[in-house]
């Protein structure tokens, strides 16, 4: 069985524990660079994306995670994760600084802070999926090297770069495990 983390300092960990375990993984909370050693892949979930960048700083995070992922370890970030993973951040500071893509923050504005939309995204399943967005940011420029999974009224919503997967979504929040499932599939 594949063990995957989730990066567990704030935001939804116990929801992607819950989506790993029904699409048959076993999910783990990882809190130090040693736990990065013993999973097979990395979910950094939503939250908020300055909080969580200023906890992996503080806790040692950043390069190990950096060097994870270049040595080919499957990560994927959900919302606030897609800020942390992105090279370059509109309205905010770079974090792991992976993913060749502009990331706006908060780029849906306070009135349409959150909503439920439903998009077809080929490569996680046949039939539109739900998709929950919570203050969600979208990716303004994608590398010529990522791949564009998903758009939302013309907005980039969900991208992969090799072993990186990104979404501005919430996939954990939803009885959906097409995403997860997809991920899954990377490792
Ligand atoms: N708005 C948050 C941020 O900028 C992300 C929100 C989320 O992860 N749901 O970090």
């Amino acid at each position: 069985m594949k063990t995957v983390g989730v990066l567990g300092f704030q935001g939804s960990v116990e929801e992607h524990l819950n989506a790993l375990g029904k699409a048959g993984a076993a999910g783990v909370s990882v809190k130090t660079a040693a736990a990065l050693n013993s999973i097979d892949g990395l979910i950094i979930p939503g939250g908020e994306s300055t909080t969580v960048s200023r906890l992996l700083n503080i806790f040692g995070m950043t390069d190990p995670i950096r060097e994870k992922i270049k040595s080919g370890m499957p990560v994927w970030g959900t919302c606030a994760g897609m800020i942390l993973l992105a090279k370059n951040i509109i309205g905010g500071e770079p974090c792991l600084k992976m993913m060749d893509i502009t990331v706006r923050r908060n780029a849906y504005g306070r009135q349409a802070d959150s909503f439920k939309c439903r998009a077809l995204i080929p490569e996680f399943a046949e039939n539109p999926i739900p998709l929950v967005f919570i203050r969600a940011p979208w990716v303004e420029h994608a590398g010529e090297n990522v791949q564009i999974l998903c758009e939302i009224d013309g907005h980039i919503a969900a991208v992969r770069q090799n072993n990186m997967l990104a979404a501005a979504f919430h996939p954990e929040l939803t009885e959906n495990t097409a995403a997860v499932e997809y991920f899954l599939k990377m490792i």
